[in-house]
């Protein structure tokens, strides 16, 4: 990874500073569920205010698709938002022409504005050069510091980027870094936990792990099709059937790179989908076509908590099991407590993402105690799948 223009190389006093950050906020009878995301942006905001800068913020909320609906406003953050910066925030009824203007030409040093859905503009999601250009208009300089839209180029994510002196802001840059010592530059072994429910969805997230870890442990729905493949009957599990040789591929490459793959060795079986319903542990040839696996067994969680115990490097992303439905969460907790065990001594970096991953860490009791959890979703598999994102490499020296 290059070096990225930062915060340190600027001085905002009296500058608009237009910042992308992502408020795409959980909500509850319309109110914020969960503010992460808040939080995580709120060192940046605080800092530009501090320094004296004009702090105008740009998000999307939603999936308007160009189209301005009340559902899809900011304006229904503005009070989580205040909370939490404990500021006043002005708020622009549009991202661009008056309303905007109006509200950032009136903002003093250290004052901060919030301008309205960017999405509710379909040259957003175009990047558009004419969009980017007036959202230009309210700026002298752009921050990103929205890694989870950074996989997009968008005109707020990465047009802008290319008009004004752009810097990458420290939430963006505490990712990169998290991220470039799991993988660029990690401390061996590595290990790798790959979960969820399908193997379509992360091939080249698996692609990719093979070559830059030690141990690729894969786990969850995905792993049903890994053991189909070599011959296990996997009942009525989820099991993608069409991808056996896709899977047989991936275990031939990572013997090629000398990655060891860990599959489950047992596993926990139900006749139903469901919560409590009646299950069992057993091997993988007692699986009964009638059944279907929903997590690892006590064998399969004692395997990976001793090779976890010889790793100093841990990335993870999806659940070992239907962790939605205990006592399914089991492997997923088990394991998730004893990472987190082996973080808190000093022994183990953790770092893991994905929107299932940080409900099941929650869960778990244990996001706050891995080394980094990310809350981006789509960049942070892009990024795993060592691809290049736009928003970031516009940000690049
Ligand atoms: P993903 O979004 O790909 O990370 O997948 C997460 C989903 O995978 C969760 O909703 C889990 O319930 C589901 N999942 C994990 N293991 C299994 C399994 N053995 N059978 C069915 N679904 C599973």
């Amino acid at each position: 990874m290059a070096h990225l223009h930062t915060l340190d190389e600027v001085d905002v006093k009296g500058k608009r500073v237009l910042l992308r950050v992502d408020l795409n906020l959980p909500m509850e009878n319309g109110r914020v569920s969960d503010a992460t995301r808040i939080e995580r942006v709120l060192p940046t905001i605080q800092e530009l205010s501090e320094k004296g800068g004009k702090v105008i913020l740009l998000a999307h909320f939603g999936r308007p698709k160009g189209h301005r609906l009340e559902q899809d406003s900011l304006r229904q953050i503005l009070p989580a938002l205040e909370q939490y910066l404990k500021q006043t925030v002005v708020f622009a009824d549009d991202c661009v022409g008056r309303p905007a203007s109006m509200v950032v030409d009136a903002l003093k040093d250290g004052e901060i504005a919030l301008l309205e859905n960017t999405r509710f503009h379909k040259e957003e999601e175009q990047n558009d050069a004419a969009f980017v250009a007036e959202l230009a208009k309210n700026g002298d300089i752009f921050v990103n510091d929205a890694f989870s839209a950074a996989h997009r180029a968008h005109a707020s994510t990465e047009g802008l980027a290319h008009v004004l002196p752009a810097f990458a802001g420290r939430s963006m840059q505490a990712e990169l870094e998290a991220l470039k010592q799991a993988l660029l530059n990690p401390q061996r072994p590595v290990i790798a936990i790959v979960g969820g429910a399908k193997v379509s969805t992360k091939l080249d997230l698996l692609a990719n792990l093979v070559g830059k870890t030690q141990y690729l442990v894969i786990a969850g729905g995905m792993a049903n099709t890994f053991l189909s493949a070599q011959g296990v009957n996997v009942g009525k599990s989820l099991c993608e059937y069409d991808l056996a040789p896709t899977a047989r591929d991936v275990l031939e490459k990572a013997k090629e790179a000398n990655c060891q793959i860990i599959l489950p060795i047992d596993v926990v079986v139900a006749k139903k989908f469901e919560a409590h319903t009646p299950c069992n542990v057993c091997s993988l040839d007692k699986i009964s076509d009638d059944e279907m696996v929903l997590d690892v067994g006590p064998k399969s969680i004692a395997q990976v908590d001793a090779i976890l115990r010889n790793c100093k490097t841990l990335v993870w992303n999806g659940p070992f099991g239907a962790f939605e439905l205990p006592p399914f969460d089991q492997g997923t907790r088990l394991l998730a407590q004893s990472a987190a065990q082996l973080t808190i001594e000093g022994k183990l970096r953790s770092i893991a993402g994905g929107g299932d991953t940080v409900s099941a860490l929650s869960q778990a009791g244990v996001a706050e105690k891995f080394s980094y959890v990310s809350t981006a979703g789509g960049a942070f598999l892009e990024w795993l799948e060592g691809r290049t994102l736009p928003g970031v490499a516009a940000l690049e020296k």
